[in-house]
């Protein structure tokens, strides 16, 4: 009898939602790649106080960018803390590129 549960549809996570479709509504806003272009310069403080807050309302819709913040956070705190590298001026720009490329 009740063999209901054995094949019940297990909804899996939901993969259709990407920070991509967000757009259409959001024109006058700069697109998802403008912002990971600016994660650089927001770290590093140099983003005037509306387009940090542009940087940052982004962030907290976009886990992608969240995440590429993140890891380039990390990046650049590791770079910093090379005494080899010292932080030269710039350093966070070939980084950000560098992990745009991969
Ligand atoms: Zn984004």
């Amino acid at each position: 009898m009740a063999k209901y549960e054995e094949h019940r549809a297990a909804p899996m996570a939901d993969v259709s939602s990407s920070p991509w479709v967000d757009g259409p509504t959001l024109a006058t806003e700069l697109p998802h790649r403008g912002i990971i272009d600016r994660l650089s310069d927001f770290l590093d403080g140099e983003l005037s106080e509306s387009e940090c807050r542009e940087v940052e309302r982004h962030l907290g819709k976009c886990p992608e960018c969240q995440e590429a913040l993140a890891s380039l956070k990390q990046t650049v705190e590791l770079v910093r803390s090379l005494p080899l590298f010292g932080a030269p001026p710039g350093a966070t720009q070939r980084i950000i590129q560098k992990v745009r490329q991969t």
